[in-house]
């Protein structure tokens, strides 16, 4: 469900055998998606694409997409449903990526354009590889190669908590056409750029930015030089892991003095396009929380990948959106669970949902205007859909491989063990099964079924005076966002309104006492799928069947008995949403979230 904005063909079509000798022949860089038929080509890399095209505006920089199907070179790559990229210059293979990796693919074409010109300009020798991943001959030895290599790609990226910083290329040397240059510098110092954004700051932005400034003598002209027309502000950070990139920033960018910078450090980026102490060229930021700050300035959604992909990243993990449609849902259900968990997923979330036609046609946007796509709203209108987080390595991938062809024909003829073969329908010609195609479009696509939430969390009295930390430790790594805290001495009239749904049970008035024996502590947590998270962490009300259900939830650990059991969770979302209001009345929930997790992503690692 990518953006489906019409764009003038930035890839050429490569469609059989004589178009790939033709683009063989072609001088500079060729970067060939190759795709399989079912799959179709890389959608989601294609806006970095253009971005480096444009920025770059290089004519030695071309794309292409080829069918692995329909080109006789591409034989060894049939069938093969990841993304592919073949790098080729001089009409050899330089680099392959695996994997919409936009970070490691942006790394490769700027380090094969670059090793390409000194090839092309000063006759350096060209670096050919072969495709290792393609020479065994097993299918089992192929597989784990192929894994070795996607390992090594996501190895290449870049890890959520590395060091970052923001630099500028300020109003003067973007209006004297030296952006494309100064970035190029950037790059081949072994600097990253991860974001790249052409703006013009307004007068009032350029006030707040430079506020720590504001008493000086020329902030005037500096607010006014800042705001005179487009600067490029980057986030960039070091290629190596272990290098701290805000020191070898501001060393090279050199002194702030343009005239100094051209006498102490001549090949310096002020030194070489400065022009005075004003027109400085460039802009670091000079500490890590300067650089947390301009962050956060300028970039409000950077880092906000949510802890939950972050915390999977880090243990090398991915998630991908699984969807089971309706027509062999209530018979195979059971079937394809176990087939899933055989085949190495865990299953994170799971929700069973009815969907609206509005919904179907938000979901699948991008094919509305396809022949197929009345039968496919139907069809998936047509009863409930199982939406499932699956996590795994390489999840998206490796369920799209398991799915086979969308084609259901196609499915059966060419792939008989896939899924979407398999578990073929009776009576439609719909498959029955969805996957997301890109890691991008994953999280798209899982913050669509399980948006984030908010629910009501209370650590009752006894456990919050025994095993506060203990729980909140819990809390956090479990990926929920604490959004509000409140300590709350409930008095017997709140106990009883908290707990109406219980009135009249014979446990309600040990309830009311229980509840109101010490202060509690009440959060409004958030994630997505809050309150079924929450509850899941929490456990079984009972904590014997907690201690043998689901012996690492907190109920299993902290709780006492039936009735002392440590927390409470809201049971669904309107309880979830009259229990916050009844305890921290109206509140803006969205908004108390954004600041807190802003607060919380521009926390910098700490320097070791
Ligand atoms: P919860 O949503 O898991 O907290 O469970 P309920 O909403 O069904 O019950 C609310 C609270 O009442 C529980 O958390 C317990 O503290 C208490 N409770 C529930 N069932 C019993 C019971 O059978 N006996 C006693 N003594 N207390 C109970």
């Amino acid at each position: 469900m990518a953006s489906k904005k019409k764009e003038i063909a930035l890839q050429i079509t490569i469609g059989n055998q004589e178009h790939w000798e033709e683009m063989l022949s072609s001088k500079g860089l060729m970067v060939v998606d190759v795709y399989q038929a079912w799959c179709g080509p890389c959608k989601t890399v294609v806006s970095l694409f253009r971005k480096i095209k444009n920025e770059l505006g290089d004519d030695l920089l071309h794309f292409a997409v080829a069918e692995a199907d329909s080109v006789d070179a591409l034989e060894n790559y049939r069938g093969k449903c990841e993304p592919t990229f073949l790098f080729y210059a001089g009409g050899e293979l330089v680099a392959i990526v695996r994997g919409a990796n936009a970070p490691l693919l942006q790394k490769t074409i700027l380090n094969q354009l670059i090793a390409e010109k000194k090839v092309l300009d000063q006759g350096a020798k060209r670096e050919v590889i072969k495709d290792e991943a393609l020479f065994t001959k097993e299918e089992e030895e192929e597989e784990e190669e192929e894994n070795a290599i996607m390992i090594h790609a996501e190895d290449e990226l870049v890890p959520p908590k590395k060091s970052c910083t923001v630099a500028i290329i300020k109003p003067d040397a973007v209006a004297h056409g030296k952006t494309n240059e100064i970035i190029m510098k950037i790059q081949e110092a072994g600097f990253e750029i991860l974001a790249n954004e052409e703006r013009t700051m307004t007068e009032s932005e350029a006030r707040d930015f430079y506020q720590h400034r504001a008493r000086e003598e020329k902030f005037e002209e500096l607010i006014q030089f800042m705001s005179s027309g487009p600067c490029h502000v980057l986030i960039i950070s070091k290629s190596r892991d272990d290098e701290d990139v805000i020191p070898a920033w501001r060393e090279f960018i050199g002194p702030t003095d343009v005239e100094i910078a051209k006498k102490e450090k001549p090949e310096s980026l002020r030194a070489q396009y400065g022009t005075e102490v004003l027109f400085n060229a460039v802009h670091g930021s000079d500490n890590r929380e300067q650089a947390s700050r301009e962050l956060a300035f300028f970039f409000p959604n950077f880092r906000k990948i949510d802890k939950t992909t972050e915390a999977l990243h880090n243990r090398n993990l991915e998630r991908t959106l699984a969807l089971i449609r309706p027509e062999i849902l209530k018979e195979k259900k059971d079937e394809i669970l176990q087939k899933i968990r055989e085949a190495g997923f865990s299953i994170a979330m799971q929700k069973e949902v009815m969907l609206t036609e509005e919904q179907v046609q938000e979901f699948y946007r991008e094919h509305t205007d396809k022949d197929y796509y009345p039968a496919l709203l139907q069809h998936m209108i047509s009863g409930p859909v199982l939406a499932l987080a699956l996590v795994k390595e390489h999840a998206v991938e490796h369920w799209r491989r398991i799915l086979g062809p969308a084609n259901l024909a196609e499915a059966i003829n060419k792939a008989p063990n896939s899924f979407r073969a398999e578990f073929s329908p009776k009576e439609s010609a719909i498959n029955q099964f969805h996957g997301s195609t890109s890691q991008e479009e994953a999280e798209i696509e899982l913050s669509f079924f399980f948006p984030v939430e908010y629910t009501l969390a209370t650590i009752k009295p006894d456990a919050l005076a025994e095993h506060q930390d203990e729980i909140l430790e819990k809390i956090q790594s479990a990926g929920f966002t604490i959004s509000q805290v409140k300590e709350t001495c409930l008095n017997r009239d709140m106990a009883e309104e908290f707990y109406k749904e219980h009135r009249g049970k014979p446990f309600f008035e040990q309830l009311v006492n229980y509840m109101c024996q010490g202060p509690c502590l009440m959060m409004i947590l958030s994630k997505e799928n809050a309150v079924e998270e929450w509850r899941k962490l929490m456990g079984p009300t009972n904590p014997a069947e907690a201690q043998t259900t689901v012996p690492e939830s907190l109920r299993s650990k902290f709780a006492k008995s039936i009735l002392q059991n440590a927390v409470h969770g809201s049971s669904n979302k309107t309880h979830a949403m009259e229990k916050i209001q009844f305890i921290f009345g109206d509140i803006d929930l969205e908004q108390e979230r954004i600041s807190q997790e802003k607060q919380m992503d521009y926390i910098l690692p700490e320097e070791e």
